[in-house]
C-alpha cells in the first residue's frame, strides 16, 4: 500500500484549501477526485465569477450562515473573509468588493480562482489526481487506515479529509458519496434535504402560468407560522415562475418551508410578500387611497398600474373581490380594505420546494456533535477528518458557503498535517 501523510477526497474549495494547509505543514498530500476536472462547483459558483468570500467579520459571517453557523466561529476566527483575501491576494489573483460585501476576482471568471488553487497545491508538491473515484475508506481499530478506490486499489494514510461536498447539482460529482463513509464510522447524519432552492406552489394562479416571469424589486418575503407570525422576512428581489417563486429572497426563505412544514406538521407553509416594504399597513393604504382619490373617474385598474405591478393587479383585485373597473366614487368599503392588505401582505401557500437538483446547497449532513469545531477531526475515529458542505452546516448563497468551505478545509489541512507528522515523528 503506497502511503501518504495526508488524504484528501474531494476537490472543491473545502478539498483544495485542506491539501494546501496540509501541505504547508509539510506533510505529503494525496488528493483524488472522481471527476475529470477540480473546482467544477466552484467554477459555476456566483454565476460562473465565483463569489469567492465575503467581506463581512465573523460575527456577521455567522448571521448569514443560518444552518448551525456558530459551529464556524473557531476556524472562521483562524481563517475567515480577511485571511481568505490575502490569501489569493497572495497568489496574485485580485479581487473587488459588490453588493452585500460579496468578494469576485477582478477578472470575473471562476477559472482564476480555480487555476490559482491548483497552482499554489502542485506548487507545494500536492499530488493531485482525477478521474480516481473513492469507493469507501479503511478503517482499522487505531483509527483510519486509507483510502480503496473504486478499481479496487487501495492507498495508505495517516490521516483522510473527506471533502465530498454535499448532494445538491450532482453533476457536478456532489452526489453525497461522503455520507455512508462517514456512518460507516459510527458518524450521524441528519436528515438532508435540498436549500437555497426555488419554493413550490399549488395556487392556482401559479399552475395557470398567470404571474411566469414576473420579477418583483426590493419587496419583503416573508415566511409565516400557522399563526400568522413571521417566522423569517428577507428583502429584495423574487421572481414568479410556473411552479412558485425563485430569486435571491426565496431562495433564503426556502430553507424555512421545510422547518415550518416539520415543527407545525402541516402540508402548506403561509408567505407573505409586502410590495411597499418602506411603508406602514396604515401609510400604504392611504397613499393608495389617496392616489385613487385623485382621479375618482378612473377604473382602479388604471390608476394603479404605474405603481403596482400591472400583471399582479389581476390577482390582487380577485383575491380581494374587487372589480378592477371600479371608480373612487363607488369604491365599496370592504373590499378596498381587502385589496390594501394585501399589498402588504400578498399570500400565497408553498407547497415544498424543488429538488437537489436545483439546490445551490445542501441543509443537514455529518452531525456537528461528533467534529471538533477547531480542527474538524472526527470526535469517533482518530485520523478522519470531515470539512465543507458535507457538514451539517449551510449558509446563504453570497459567498458564505465558499467561506464556511475555504474555513474548515483550512482548519482540517492544517491539523490533519500536523498531527499526521507528529505521528510519524513519534
Ligand atoms: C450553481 C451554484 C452556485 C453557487 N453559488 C454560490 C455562491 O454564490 N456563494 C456560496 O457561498 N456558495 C455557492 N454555492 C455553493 C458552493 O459552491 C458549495 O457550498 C461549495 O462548492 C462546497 O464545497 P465543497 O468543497 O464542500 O464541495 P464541492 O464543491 O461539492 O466539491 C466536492 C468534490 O468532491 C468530489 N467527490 C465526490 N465524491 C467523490 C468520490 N467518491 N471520490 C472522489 N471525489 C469525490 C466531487 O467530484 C467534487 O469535486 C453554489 C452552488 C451551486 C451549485
Amino acid at each position: 500500500m503506497n502511503k501518504y501523510d495526508v488524504i484528501v477526497i474531494g476537490g472543491g474549495p473545502s478539498g483544495l484549501m485542506s491539501s494546501i494547509a496540509a501541505a504547508e505543514q509539510g506533510a505529503s498530500v494525496l488528493l483524488l477526485d472522481k471527476g475529470d476536472k477540480l473546482g467544477r462547483k466552484l467554477g459555476i459558483s456566483g454565476g460562473g465569477r465565483c463569489n469567492v468570500t465575503n467581506a463581512k467579520d465573523t460575527d456577521e459571517l455567522i448571521r448569514f450562515i443560518p444552518g448551525n453557523g456558530r459551529f464556524l466561529y473557531s476556524s472562521l476566527n483562524r481563517f475567515g473573509s480577511s485571511e481568505i483575501i490575502d490569501f489569493f491576494e497572495g497568489l496574485g489573483i485580485r479581487l473587488k468588493e459588490e453588493d452585500n460585501g460579496r468578494m469576485f476576482p477582478v477578472s470575473d471568471k471562476a477559472k482564476t480562482v480555480v487555476e490559482a488553487l491548483i497552482g499554489k497545491a502542485s506548487a507545494l508538491g500536492v499530488e493531485m489526481r482525477v478521474n480516481s473515484p473513492v469507493k469507501s475508506l479503511l478503517y482499522g481499530e487505531e483509527g483510519i487506515q486509507g483510502v480503496k478506490l473504486q478499481d479496487g486499489a487501495e492507498i495508505g494514510a495517516a490521516a483522510v479529509i473527506v471533502a465530498t461536498g454535499g448532494r445538491s447539482v450532482p453533476h457536478t460529482g456532489s452526489t453525497g458519496d461522503g455520507y455512508p463513509w462517514a456512518e460507516a464510522a459510527g458518524h450521524t447524519i441528519t436528515e438532508l434535504y435540498p436549500t437555497e432552492v426555488p419554493i413550490t406552489s399549488a395556487e392556482a394562479f401559479i399552475q395557470n402560468r398567470e404571474l411566469q416571469g414576473l420579477s418583483l424589486r426590493d419587496v419583503e418575503l416573508a415566511v409565516l407560522d400557522p399563526k400568522g407570525k413571521k417566522v423569517i422576512a428577507h428583502r429584495g428581489d423574487m421572481i414568479f415562475t410556473h411552479f412558485g417563486v425563485s430569486g435571491p429572497i426565496a431562495l433564503r426563505c426556502s430553507q424555512f418551508i421545510r422547518q415550518v412544514r416539520r415543527k407545525h406538521r402541516i402540508p402548506e407553509v403561509t408567505l407573505a410578500i409586502d410590495l411597499f416594504p418602506d411603508r406602514s399597513p396604515d401609510e400604504a393604504g392611504s397613499w393608495l387611497r389617496g392616489l385613487v382619490q385623485a382621479e375618482p373617474k378612473k377604473t382602479l385598474k388604471n390608476v394603479l398600474k404605474g405603481t403596482i405591478p400591472e400583471r399582479l393587479l389581476p390577482v390582487l383585485f380577485k383575491k380581494a373581490e374587487l372589480s378592477p373597473d371600479t371608480t373612487f366614487e363607488h369604491l365599496p368599503k370592504e373590499p378596498w380594505q381587502a385589496f390594501a392588505a394585501a399589498v402588504k401582505s400578498f399570500r400565497l401557500q408553498a407547497s415544498g420546494t424543488r429538488p437537489f437538483e436545483e439546490a445551490f446547497v445542501t441543509g443537514g449532513g455529518v452531525h456537528l456533535k461528533e467534529i471538533d469545531p477547531g480542527t474538524m477531526q472526527s470526535k469517533l475515529m482518530p485520523g478522519l477528518y470531515f470539512c465543507g458542505e458535507i457538514l451539517d452546516v449551510h449558509g446563504y448563497t453570497g459567498g458564505y458557503n465558499i467561506t464556511a468551505a475555504f474555513s474548515t478545509g483550512h482548519a482540517a489541512g492544517a491539523h490533519a498535517g500536523e498531527a499526521a507528522l507528529s505521528r510519524g515523528r513519534g
